[in-house]
Order: C-alpha cells, then sequence, then structure tokens
C-alpha cells in the first residue's frame, strides 16, 4: 500500500520505534544529513561510542539544545531516537512549540518478530533483545485502544506504518512555509 505524507516545512518530525525498526534507514531515505538529529550520533559525539547508554543524558542534553537551535532557524528537523516513553516526546513537542513549528510523529510500529529480527541480524551493534522488547511494548501502549494515547499528545499529525512493504512505499511532499494546502 502506497502511502503519502504531507510534511510542512520548516517542521519537526519525530521517528517513533524500538531499536532495529527502521528509524536511521527512513530517515536516511527521506531526509537530507544535515537535517537529521539522532541520539546515536550525539552519544558517539558526548562519550565517542554511539552505542554508550551512560552517555544517554548528555546527548539528550545536546540533542535538545541543537533541535531547539535548528526549529528557532526555521530549518525543518527529524529526530531520530526511540521516542516510545511519553517523557520524551513531550519534551521533543515542547520544543516545536517554543518555536511555534509543526509536529509530525512517525510510528514505525512494525510486527514485533521483524524488529527482533532485524536488530538480531545487525551488522554493526545489536540492542539487548530485552531492551527490545520493553520498547515494543512502550509502542503498543502508545498506540492501544481506541483512542491511542500518543494521539492525544499534541502532535500535529500522527502516522502510524504497520507493514514493511508499507514502509518500503512511503512518499514525502514537503510543503513550504505560507503555501496553501492541497
Ligand atoms: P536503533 O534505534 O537501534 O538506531 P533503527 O530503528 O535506527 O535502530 P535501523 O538501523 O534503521 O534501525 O535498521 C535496523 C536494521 O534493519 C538494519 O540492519 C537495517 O538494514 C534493517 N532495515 C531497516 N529498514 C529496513 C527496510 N526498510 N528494509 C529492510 N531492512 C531494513
Ligand atoms: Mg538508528
Amino acid at each position: 500500500m502506497a502511502i503519502h505524507i504531507e510534511i510542512d516545512d520548516p517542521s519537526l518530525v519525530v521517528l517513533v520505534g524500538a531499536a532495529g525498526a527502521g528509524k536511521s534507514t527512513f530517515a536516511a531515505r527521506h531526509f537530507a544529513a544535515d537535517e537529521i538529529l539522532s541520539s546515536d550520533r550525539f552519544r558517539a559525539i558526548v562519550s565517542g561510542d554511539e552505542a554508550n547508554q551512560a552517555a544517554t543524558r548528555a546527548a539528550f542534553a545536546l540533542l535538545h539544545r541543537r533541535l531547539a537551535t535548528r526549529l528557532a532557524a526555521g530549518r525543518l528537523a527529524v529526530v531520530d531516537a526511540t521516542s516510545v516513553r511519553h517523557a520524551a516526546r513531550q519534551a521533543l513537542l515542547a520544543l516545536a512549540d517554543a518555536a511555534r513549528v509543526p509536529t509530525v510523529a512517525v510510528v514505525l510500529d512494525l510486527p514485533a518478530a521483524t524488529v527482533l529480527a532485524r536488530n538480531a541480524a545487525r551488522p554493526a551493534r545489536t540492542v539487548d533483545m530485552a531492551v527490545v522488547r520493553r520498547q515494543l511494548a512502550a509502542v503498543r501502549t502508545a498506540l492501544d485502544g481506541p483512542l491511542p494515547p500518543l494521539h492525544g499528545e499534541g502532535f500535529g499529525q500522527v502516522v502510524v506504518l504497520r507493514d514493511p512493504l508499507e514502509v518500503d512505499g512511503v512518499t514525502i511532499r514537503r510543503r513550504p512555509a505560507g503555501a496553501q494546502p492541497g
């Protein structure tokens, strides 16, 4: 199924998904390198190791600062982090709000078996399976029920991709600020 996403430019794009769901792959396919703020990249910047979980706090402090700067400059930004927790998304939404920039959440809600298999088969680094399972459960919690909690958090748009084919078929069009919709 072909899914077409229209995003405002500038805007804040928040990818949501467990480790191995394909966030970085999706970001690289659809966005320029300078637009992508990756938590792994900031872990590497502050500690020299993109997998260093002890660097998480410092990495996010820096990511949030860079994000605020980018949004204030009127540039589109994509946050490539798991963002499976409500609090993590709230912090990002608050920064977009302060810059009066629209927001879109793109959730990679792929089958657990696909995500776990991709994580296990990764060439560079694999994330502990128990951690991935917790992240998958957090995504379920955010999306379950007739009124999914994530839809009520304040994102201007929430796009949920549930199938690998759906993810691969995504096209994105940017709507420059000031352009009429449609
Ligand atoms: P992390 O949160 O740990 O950074 P991630 O969500 O960024 O994970 P990726 O690194 O993009 O995940 O992808 C994980 C693995 O799955 C990689 O080996 C990648 O090649 C594979 N993968 C990602 N997207 C696809 C896809 N659309 N089709 C096939 N394989 C994919
Ligand atoms: Mg990644």
